[in-house]
């Protein structure tokens, strides 16, 4: 039972125009001459990110642990493409990862920080050792990218950062404490730093996805039906209840609205955290 207690932040609380009526067929050339460096893009929202702005155009560089997995994305690609291998967690490992993508592709224009981990239980379960690691993934990670990526961008007065966080970055949730407390860090980072690199042609963005269909949904969903014994309809309705969606957010609804930040002057559209969460139908 995750999202139930929302404290929402109004400035928080934009929804992102795009919110999947995007028709990205119509997007071939937005991007044309950018390169996008998207973690975690092996699955999930970050394969769909990487999809998405490839097909806008930008070269796109994969940056990933799986380099096996990662193949059946670039296979997808339709320009020019790359593959870095970092755990994210690393700091040295992630800055030369950034290099490596700057030596195939040409300077980042625009980085998404996507890759991500979920690791549920109750508060008295959650040790200094979990929280760490939430913390790590989810903030630390996005600042180890931005370290190596923003330098050349304010050199450059230009560039579009857009971290991927969630609805558990705006308002709480139980048995996620580590979770919710690294989402908001994420989105304290966003809107601190979208303020200090405005002025210099940079924009940084949070999306906030709520439930999205990908593997990472499918193992709450696992968890559901293995401790309450419910099948997996009834598990997906509770989430969804809990959460007050109406239905799952598509990753592609996810990456049209990362296309669309990424599509707008830098500086123009700046410090926000924009809410996918899926309260209207498809
Ligand atoms: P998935 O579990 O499907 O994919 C997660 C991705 O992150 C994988 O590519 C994974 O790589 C990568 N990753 C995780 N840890 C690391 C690491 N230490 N170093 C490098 N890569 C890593 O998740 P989603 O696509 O659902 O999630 C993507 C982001 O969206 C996450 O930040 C998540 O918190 C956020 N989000 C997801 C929601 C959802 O309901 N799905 C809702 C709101 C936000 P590998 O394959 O090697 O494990």
């Amino acid at each position: 039972a995750i999202y139930r207690t929302r404290t929402r932040d109004a400035a928080g609380d934009r929804r992102c125009a795009a919110h999947g009526r995007v028709d990205v067929t119509t997007d071939t050339g937005r991007l044309a001459g950018r390169h996008a460096l998207v973690t975690g893009a092996n699955r999930g929202i970050g394969a769909a990110i990487a999809r998405t702005l490839s097909h806008a155009g930008a070269g796109v560089t994969l940056l990933v642990r799986d380099a096996a997995r990662a193949q059946v994305v670039a296979d997808t690609l339709t320009g020019p493409h790359a593959m870095v291998v970092a755990d994210v967690t690393d700091r040295a490992a992630s800055h030369a990862a950034c290099e490596q993508a700057v030596a195939s592709l040409g300077a980042i224009d625009i980085l998404v920080n996507n890759a991500g981990s979920v690791e549920s239980a109750p508060f008295v379960r959650s040790d200094a050792a979990l929280f760490e690691r939430m913390l790590a993934v989810h903030l630390m990670a996005a600042v180890h990218t931005t370290h190596a990526v923003l330098p050349s961008m304010l050199e450059r007065g230009n560039g579009h950062i857009v971290n991927i966080a969630s609805v558990a970055g705006l308002w709480g949730a139980p048995y996620v404490t580590a979770y919710t407390a690294a989402k908001h860090a994420l989105v304290g980072f966003t809107r601190a730093l979208a303020l200090e690199v405005a002025p210099r042609g940079v924009s940084v963005n949070a999306v906030c996805p709520g439930y999205t269909e990908t593997e990472l949904l499918q193992t709450a969903i696992d968890r559901i039906i293995s401790k309450t014994g419910r099948d997996a309809n009834s598990a997906r309705q509770l989430l969804l209840s809990d959460a007050g969606q109406l239905r799952m957010v598509t990753v592609k609804e996810v990456a049209n609205c990362v296309l669309t930040l990424c599509s707008t002057s830098p500086g123009s559209f700046t410090g926000q955290a924009i809410v996918l969460d899926g309260s209207s139908p498809a």
